[in-house]
């Protein structure tokens, strides 16, 4: 077996922190070619001159592009800010080739709803049927989601505007790693601001840590009004509620979520927009 200085358990170890990360999937953002040549040694033994007629040395196999580079969050975010409608910014996050998880994803899942609607509500990100069906919150947790808005007489057409902090789902659902959050988290501020609704409605708790930036979770955020500032200075009231999906496993806590349904209600009142 090929000796390597690096002890095998510190490489067991590696690998075990890359799949803590999310970094499961064995995807790279360029090809390696494990047939070239390595690259030549450095401390080599030198060797006679070739002759002028040899080949060329073969090059060195290329470094891929590190996913998780910090000038990726960046670019999403340079892009975000230079697109003034929701078109733009449709157009920019599905032209998008940063992510890694768009490689994996069969559609880029924009927003359903009606734009312009008064409460917008961000989930987490799209599942096995929102991917097939490009579409946010269109398996069992968004029926869920649709008739609990219902109850308060909210519906997609005209009542809300639906999207997720993730425009790709991330391959076996597993937890996007930060880098893949921050991304897409970069379009998605702008994303808000763009569609302008009256208030936000955060669905579980990656959502809600992640838009109100916090380390805060969910079974304390929820049913609190936090507040949202806009790059204009403007607070947009703010619910952190529930995941659906969680309801759908733990219904007892359906009856917190009926309050801060009521609470949502009675904010849209109060800011007389029913
Ligand atoms: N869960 C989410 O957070 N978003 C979806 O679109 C579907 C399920």
């Amino acid at each position: 077996m090929a000796e390597t200085a690096v002890p095998r358990e510190d490489l067991a170890a590696l690998l075990r922190w890359y799949v803590e990360q999310g970094l499961d999937e064995a995807i790279g953002e360029e090809a390696i070619d494990r047939l070239a040549p390595p690259p030549p040694a450095v401390a080599a033994v030198p060797r006679p001159a070739r002759p002028m007629s040899s080949r060329p040395p073969a090059p060195a196999p290329r470094a891929p592009v590190p996913l998780e580079s910090p000038q990726l969050v960046e670019d999403a975010r340079a892009l975000a800010e230079r697109c003034t409608s929701l078109a733009e910014l449709e157009a920019a996050v599905r032209g998008f080739e940063g992510c890694a998880l768009k490689r994996t994803a069969k559609n880029t899942v924009f927003a359903d709803g009606t734009s312009g609607a008064p409460v917008m509500i961000v989930g987490e990100a799209p599942g096995a049927d929102e991917d097939r069906l490009g579409k946010p919150f269109v398996g069992v947790s968004g029926q869920l989601m649709d008739r609990m808005m219902a109850a308060i007489g909210l519906t997609r057409s005209g009542g809300f505007y639906i999207t997720n902090i993730l425009f790709w789902r991330p391959p076996g659902n597993r937890t996007p790693t930060l880098a893949e959050q921050a991304m897409c988290l970069a379009f998605t501020r702008r994303h808000i601001e763009l569609a302008a609704p009256k208030l936000l409605v955060l669905a579980g708790g990656v959502s809600a840590k992640a838009v109100l930036d916090t380390t805060e979770g969910i079974m304390r955020l929820r049913g609190k009004w936090a507040s949202y500032r806009l790059s204009d200075g403007t607070e947009l009231p703010t619910m952190p509620t529930f995941h659906p999906a969680y309801l759908l496993r733990t219904p007892a806590s359906k009856r917190q979520s009926w309050q801060d349904l009521l609470a949502i209600d009675r904010k849209l009142k109060e800011l007389g927009i029913r």
